[in-house]
């Protein structure tokens, strides 16, 4: 029996879809009966192995992932896409951090597009590079006026990957735009979540005709999952690590302790202002959200 390797693309009841590693074909498999009395089900993201039986395709193996994201539900998610734009509509920094934050929560790689920049002056990208150039790569395009569209290629390449961000900020339009044969419909990717809420719906994972793939739901929509302890948020500001560790004291989370390395680098501009100012209040929204969930409990 000949067992070839596929990752699973889609999902519905008993059929799965699949693109086969090394053809890169679409196939139509089932599921073998032991994977019901084990109660395995494979996700969209898994990779796995099948054998051709009679013209059908059976899975035989679902491969150990390499992680397991819920929102959207996906396995081996290689990094997330965090689109934004700064205008139209109006996006702020505290917005993003808090992407970055589930980001970072769930361990995954980052890459920043700045989207729409023809609606901004030189300046206001400016602003944007320093702040976050220096903490993850920043692709800089207009899917308007196709600029920056080859630059984001070789990010997506041969990866699975989410594309993340606010409704309107341009990921339906920028897919289009990296590959035209996806032809999403503007607002599809942002709205097949707010479905999602009310009707089932299914992530599928599209393929890029340069190679890899990307979820056709955005992540991390109900963003503000809360589900750490606050002194846990410097761990998700990756610029932090260095400066804390001339922090006086070991469990410090860089508010009101007195020597404080993090503090220090905000003061003398290592560390972003902006950056720091949105981590006081995510600290503070995440200390409500622990107190009151644990007043429920
Ligand atoms: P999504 O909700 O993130 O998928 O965003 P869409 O791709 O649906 O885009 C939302 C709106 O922004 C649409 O009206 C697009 O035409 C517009 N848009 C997308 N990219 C750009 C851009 O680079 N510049 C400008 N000016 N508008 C854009
Ligand atoms: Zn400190």
């Amino acid at each position: 029996m000949k067992i070839e390797k596929g990752i699973v693309t889609r999902f519905h009841s008993n059929t799965l879809e699949l693109i086969d590693l090394n053809t890169r074909e679409k196939i139509t498999a089932f599921l073998r009966g032991k994977f019901k009395l084990q109660k395995i089900t494979p996700i969209v993201g898994d990779y796995v192995e099948y054998s051709i039986e009679n013209g059908t395709a059976k899975i035989e193996n679902i491969l150990p992932r390499k992680n397991l994201l819920y929102r959207p539900k996906i396995a081996n998610v290689d990094q997330t896409v965090l689109v934004t734009c700064l205008k139209s509509p109006k996006v702020d920094y505290l917005i993003i951090d808090k992407f970055l934050v589930q980001v970072e929560k769930n361990n995954l790689d980052c890459v920043i597009v700045l989207n729409k920049v023809d609606l901004l002056e030189k300046d206001e990208i400016d602003e944007f590079l320093k702040i976050y150039s220096p903490l993850y790569p920043v692709v800089l395009t207009s899917a308007k006026k196709k600029i920056g569209i080859e630059e984001i290629k070789p990010y997506l390449k041969n990866k699975i990957s989410t594309f993340a961000g606010m409704s309107g900020v341009g990921k339906s339009s920028l897919l289009n735009a990296i590959n035209p044969g996806l032809k999403l419909r503007v607002g599809e990717i942002s709205e097949k979540l707010q479905r999602g809420k009310h009707t089932t719906t299914y992530t599928e994972l599209l393929k890029f005709d340069f190679g890899g793939f990307v979820a056709d739901t955005p992540g991390f929509a109900a963003f503000e999952v809360y589900d750490f302890e606050p002194d846990k948020l410097q761990n998700f500001f990756v610029e932090f690590h260095e400066h804390s560790m001339y922090c006086a004291f070991n469990d410090c989370v860089h508010i009101n302790e007195p020597h404080c390395g993090v503090k220090d680098a905000v003061e003398n501009g290592e560390i972003s202002e902006i950056r720091y100012k949105n981590y006081l209040k995510i600290y503070n929204e995440v200390s409500e959200y622990q107190k009151k969930t644990r007043r429920k409990r």
